[in-house]
């Protein structure tokens, strides 16, 4: 696994310069803590979500997927909780007037987490602590903020009607989980799965990607008996940890948090977090929750409609199923496989940075460059990438000396280049470089397919 000699200096930059995460709106001056997605950003996160949807949906047959709105009717968001605790406990600066979350301040002072305290318990210790702001002023009293952003629908005020933008993907699986049923007949256990945006008014986002106000979710809500809830949730979080390996998450900065029960959210019964290692300090990077029939039994009594699950065995058996839900950023994800894969390493006297990446998750998997632009050459190329192409992700790339063009692919990720020289016009042969070993074989044009076939099947 790659050295930690990674910062967030070093990510952001070279995110940055090679095109895997812009900041957003730059040339009006930016939004702050926006981000646009670059060339390769933009294929690292399709890689993860079709990772994601192979492995949790495609592979399972207990496993269907959903594509839900992003604006719900409201009545959604009062059922789940949201319009009345979806909140975090906001203090202000009396001077400065700059925005703090409560909870965070408590937890740097006292390196505990106060997961789920009410706002007057959080008062009651920000006295006892006499905590400042970080510039050193008084602080107001917290007040709850809700992060859910709204929005309206219709054009003239009176005709207007406000809806929120969903501030997780859950619900849609909640609100449709009697159609799942009755239209794929899946019995339980058996899980939803839903990519989406999501949208949170954060208090206070930043470390780059890591808490926006605009992120996506993969998340699965997994639908069983209240019986045997334990291994549900421990199978859950087995796979969960064996696809961060599948991905190039490096393990050693990976670990277990078991929520504890005081700092539980008041649906869930048992919560596993996910925390990675990260530049800026020990974070969450998923979450899975045991979360009960708590969902689904406040939509049905809010809804007023059945959304209870009767037993194929034995008909007059109807129950509200319990629900075991691993969660998931993209985003998060995209950062912790960067940081993962991110070395340096010397080489013959010069700095040789390389991202290590999983050869599924790398943005190119191969790159085919001709040694020069030279025409002759590039006639040998072209077919050399066309014939690749199809089957993988190729970059090709004419510009720069060969060194350079290596290091190019090296910071980028790219697991093969692939070098027509102007023996290959005579020997119908290419030069292979290996990124981390950088050994290089010759291998014959013909046999390319079946040479990457081997090498880049996962
Ligand atoms: P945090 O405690 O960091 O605010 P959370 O516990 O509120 O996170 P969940 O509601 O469990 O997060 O959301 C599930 C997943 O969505 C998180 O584990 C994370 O990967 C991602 N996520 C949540 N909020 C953000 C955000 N503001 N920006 C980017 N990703 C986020």
């Amino acid at each position: 696994m790659a050295e930690t000699n990674v910062t967030m200096e070093k990510i952001v930059a070279l995110a940055k310069q090679r095109g895997f995460v812009y900041p957003g709106s730059a040339i009006y001056g930016g939004l702050a803590n926006s981000w646009d997605f670059g060339p390769l950003g933009a294929q690292m996160r399709m890689n993860i979500k079709t990772d994601w949807w192979k492995r949790f949906v495609e592979s399972r047959p207990d496993m269907v997927g959903l594509d839900g709105a992003i604006l719900m009717n409201p009545r959604v968001w009062e059922a789940s909780g949201h319009v009345a605790g979806f909140s975090d406990p906001l203090v202000e600066d009396v001077k400065t007037h700059k925005r703090y979350r409560a909870d965070h301040l408590i937890e740097e002072a006292t390196g505990e987490s106060v997961d789920g305290w009410s706002l007057d318990q959080i008062a009651g210790k920000l006295k006892e602590l006499e905590l400042k702001s970080p510039e050193g002023n008084a602080l107001t009293e917290p007040k709850a903020f809700n992060l859910m952003f709204e929005t309206a629908i219709g054009k003239t005020e009176e005709s207007k009607a406000n809806v929120y933008l969903r501030p997780e993907t859950a619900q849609a699986i909640f609100v449709n989980f009697k159609h799942v049923l009755d239209s794929t007949r899946k019995r339980i256990p058996f899980g939803i799965a839903q990519i989406g945006k999501a949208f949170r008014n954060e208090i206070t986002p930043g470390n780059f990607i890591f808490r926006t106000l605009e992120f996506e979710q993969m998340e699965i809500e997994y639908f069983i008996e209240e019986e045997g809830w334990e291994a549900h949730i421990e199978k859950w979080a087995d796979d969960m940890e064996a696809w961060a390996e599948s991905i190039g998450i490096d393990g050693d900065r990976l670990h277990r948090l078991e929520v504890p029960e005081e700092s539980l959210a008041h649906y869930s019964k048992r919560t596993i977090d996910f925390e990675f290692a990260f530049p800026f300090g020990t974070k969450e990077l998923w979450g899975l929750a045991y979360r009960t029939d708590f969902d689904l039994g406040n939509h049905q009594e809010h809804s007023g409609e059945n959304l209870r699950y009767v037993d194929p065995n034995d008909n007059t058996r109807k129950i509200v199923p319990h629900v075991v839900e691993p969660s998931m950023g993209v985003d998060r994800t995209l950062l912790a496989v960067l940081l993962s894969a991110y070395d340096e390493e010397e080489v013959n006297g010069d700095k040789r940075v390389v991202m290590r990446f999983k050869p599924h998750m790398a943005p190119y998997q191969i790159a085919v460059l001709p040694l020069s632009k030279k025409e002759e050459l590039q006639a040998g190329a072209r077919p050399v990438f066309e014939a690749l192409a199809p089957h993988w992700r190729v970059d090709y790339d004419e510009t720069q000396s060969i060194g350079k063009r290596y290091r190019r692919q090296d910071e980028i990720g790219t697991p093969y280049c692939v070098t027509v020289d102007f023996d290959s016009l005579e020997d119908k042969a290419v030069t292979i470089r290996d990124r981390d070993t950088m050994e290089q074989v010759r291998v014959p044009i013909a046999e390319l397919e079946r040479w990457f076939a081997e090498k880049l099947s996962i």
